[in-house]
Protein backbone atom coordinates (compact mmCIF):
# COMPACT_ATOMS: atom_id res chain seq x y z
CA UNK A 1 0.00 0.00 0.00
CA UNK A 2 0.97 3.82 -0.58
CA UNK A 3 1.37 5.21 2.38
CA UNK A 4 -0.80 8.77 2.23
CA UNK A 5 1.59 10.79 4.22
CA UNK A 6 4.88 9.84 2.35
CA UNK A 7 3.84 7.90 -0.29
CA UNK A 8 5.99 5.19 0.19
CA UNK A 9 5.15 1.51 -0.46
CA UNK A 10 6.15 -0.30 2.42
CA UNK A 11 4.27 -1.03 5.22
CA UNK A 12 3.36 -3.38 8.04
CA UNK A 13 0.11 -4.62 8.97
CA UNK A 14 -0.73 -3.89 12.74
CA UNK A 15 -4.47 -5.14 13.10
CA UNK A 16 -7.09 -6.89 10.75
CA UNK A 17 -10.31 -7.14 11.65
CA UNK A 18 -13.47 -7.67 9.53
CA UNK A 19 -16.64 -5.37 9.69
CA UNK A 20 -20.01 -4.99 7.80
CA UNK A 21 -20.64 -9.27 8.69
CA UNK A 22 -17.28 -10.39 6.76
CA UNK A 23 -17.72 -8.46 3.87
CA UNK A 24 -15.05 -6.03 4.23
CA UNK A 25 -11.52 -6.36 5.50
CA UNK A 26 -10.24 -3.50 8.04
CA UNK A 27 -6.01 -3.40 8.30
CA UNK A 28 -4.55 -0.86 10.37
CA UNK A 29 -1.20 -0.45 8.94
CA UNK A 30 2.31 1.21 9.93
CA UNK A 31 4.19 3.12 7.10
CA UNK A 32 8.08 1.86 7.52
CA UNK A 33 9.48 4.85 5.84
CA UNK A 34 7.59 7.83 8.38
CA UNK A 35 6.00 5.33 10.73
CA UNK A 36 2.62 7.49 10.58
CA UNK A 37 -0.59 4.86 10.44
CA UNK A 38 -3.33 5.02 8.34
CA UNK A 39 -5.83 2.70 7.52
CA UNK A 40 -7.16 0.37 4.40
CA UNK A 41 -10.74 -1.39 3.84
CA UNK A 42 -11.09 -4.17 1.40
CA UNK A 43 -14.08 -5.78 -0.11
CA UNK A 44 -14.23 -8.83 0.05
CA UNK A 45 -15.65 -10.82 -3.23
CA UNK A 46 -18.38 -13.39 -2.44
CA UNK A 47 -17.05 -17.09 -2.74
CA UNK A 48 -20.96 -18.50 -3.96
CA UNK A 49 -22.42 -15.37 -6.03
CA UNK A 50 -25.93 -14.46 -5.06
CA UNK A 51 -28.09 -14.90 -8.22
CA UNK A 52 -30.61 -12.30 -9.02
CA UNK A 53 -34.37 -13.71 -10.44
CA UNK A 54 -35.32 -11.45 -13.17
CA UNK A 55 -38.81 -10.82 -14.50
CA UNK A 56 -38.62 -12.87 -17.33
CA UNK A 57 -37.35 -15.59 -15.11
CA UNK A 58 -33.70 -15.71 -16.06
CA UNK A 59 -30.98 -15.86 -13.45
CA UNK A 60 -27.74 -13.62 -13.68
CA UNK A 61 -24.76 -12.93 -10.69
CA UNK A 62 -25.58 -9.99 -8.48
CA UNK A 63 -23.83 -7.04 -9.50
CA UNK A 64 -23.92 -3.80 -7.36
CA UNK A 65 -23.09 -1.89 -11.03
CA UNK A 66 -26.67 -2.56 -12.00
CA UNK A 67 -28.28 -1.01 -9.26
CA UNK A 68 -25.97 1.85 -9.77
CA UNK A 69 -26.64 2.12 -13.06
CA UNK A 70 -30.48 2.14 -12.29
CA UNK A 71 -30.22 4.78 -9.59
CA UNK A 72 -28.08 7.04 -11.95
CA UNK A 73 -30.47 6.91 -14.35
CA UNK A 74 -33.26 7.71 -11.66
CA UNK A 75 -31.70 10.69 -10.52
CA UNK A 76 -30.79 11.92 -13.92
CA UNK A 77 -29.79 15.66 -12.75
CA UNK A 78 -31.53 15.52 -9.69
CA UNK A 79 -29.48 17.00 -6.50
CA UNK A 80 -28.75 13.72 -5.30
CA UNK A 81 -24.75 13.34 -3.74
CA UNK A 82 -22.79 10.54 -5.15
CA UNK A 83 -21.93 9.66 -1.76
CA UNK A 84 -25.17 9.05 -1.18
CA UNK A 85 -25.97 7.22 -4.25
CA UNK A 86 -23.11 4.67 -3.34
CA UNK A 87 -24.33 4.61 0.33
CA UNK A 88 -27.73 2.97 -1.09
CA UNK A 89 -26.03 0.60 -3.11
CA UNK A 90 -24.11 -0.20 -0.04
CA UNK A 91 -26.89 -0.54 2.08
CA UNK A 92 -29.05 -2.75 -0.58
CA UNK A 93 -26.20 -5.02 -1.21
CA UNK A 94 -25.39 -5.79 2.12
CA UNK A 95 -28.77 -6.16 3.33
CA UNK A 96 -29.71 -8.99 0.18
CA UNK A 97 -26.38 -10.87 1.05
CA UNK A 98 -27.39 -10.93 4.46
CA UNK A 99 -30.90 -11.62 4.10
CA UNK A 100 -30.70 -13.97 0.93
CA UNK A 101 -28.68 -17.06 0.55
CA UNK A 102 -28.15 -18.12 -3.07
CA UNK A 103 -30.74 -16.14 -4.90
CA UNK A 104 -33.31 -13.07 -4.59
CA UNK A 105 -35.64 -11.67 -7.26
CA UNK A 106 -34.77 -8.24 -9.02
CA UNK A 107 -38.17 -6.97 -7.45
CA UNK A 108 -37.16 -7.26 -4.10
CA UNK A 109 -33.27 -5.24 -4.86
CA UNK A 110 -35.93 -2.77 -6.41
CA UNK A 111 -38.20 -2.79 -3.62
CA UNK A 112 -35.02 -1.64 -1.54
CA UNK A 113 -33.63 0.70 -3.68
CA UNK A 114 -36.96 2.79 -3.98
CA UNK A 115 -37.60 2.63 0.01
CA UNK A 116 -33.84 4.64 0.53
CA UNK A 117 -34.33 7.03 -2.54
CA UNK A 118 -37.41 7.90 -1.41
CA UNK A 119 -35.95 9.28 1.95
CA UNK A 120 -33.23 11.13 -0.60
CA UNK A 121 -35.23 12.75 -3.78
CA UNK A 122 -38.73 11.78 -4.41
CA UNK A 123 -38.84 12.85 -8.47
CA UNK A 124 -36.19 9.97 -8.47
CA UNK A 125 -37.76 7.81 -6.24
CA UNK A 126 -40.88 8.00 -9.01
CA UNK A 127 -38.87 7.76 -12.11
CA UNK A 128 -37.07 4.76 -10.33
CA UNK A 129 -40.38 2.86 -9.18
CA UNK A 130 -41.52 4.12 -13.41
CA UNK A 131 -38.52 2.27 -14.93
CA UNK A 132 -38.20 -0.82 -12.54
CA UNK A 133 -42.12 -1.28 -13.22
CA UNK A 134 -43.63 -1.25 -10.23
CA UNK A 135 -46.39 0.94 -11.25
CA UNK A 136 -48.32 -1.19 -14.11
CA UNK A 137 -51.20 1.60 -14.64
CA UNK A 138 -50.81 5.44 -14.44
CA UNK A 139 -53.24 5.51 -11.68
CA UNK A 140 -50.75 3.23 -9.83
CA UNK A 141 -48.81 6.16 -10.01
CA UNK A 142 -51.14 9.21 -9.09
CA UNK A 143 -51.48 6.99 -6.06
CA UNK A 144 -48.26 6.72 -4.85
CA UNK A 145 -48.16 10.33 -5.18
CA UNK A 146 -51.35 11.43 -3.39
CA UNK A 147 -49.77 9.13 -0.91
CA UNK A 148 -46.47 10.33 -0.61
CA UNK A 149 -48.43 13.73 0.36
CA UNK A 150 -49.77 12.47 3.30
CA UNK A 151 -47.41 9.53 4.70
CA UNK A 152 -45.26 11.00 6.82
CA UNK A 153 -41.29 10.82 5.74
CA UNK A 154 -38.63 8.89 8.30
CA UNK A 155 -40.95 6.07 9.00
CA UNK A 156 -37.54 3.81 8.66
CA UNK A 157 -35.73 5.65 11.41
CA UNK A 158 -34.11 2.62 12.27
CA UNK A 159 -32.22 2.02 8.43
CA UNK A 160 -31.30 5.76 8.03
CA UNK A 161 -28.44 6.32 5.96
CA UNK A 162 -27.84 9.63 7.06
ZN1 LIG B 1 4.89 7.04 5.18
Amino acid sequence: MICPFCEKDNDKVIDSRSAEGGRVIRRRRECVGCARRFTTYERVEHTTRLMVIKKDGSRVPFGRENIARGLAAACGKRPVPEDVKVRIVDRVEEEVHREFDKEVESSEIGRRVMALLREVDEVAYIRFASEHEQFKTLSDFVQEIQQMATRPKGDRKQQSLF
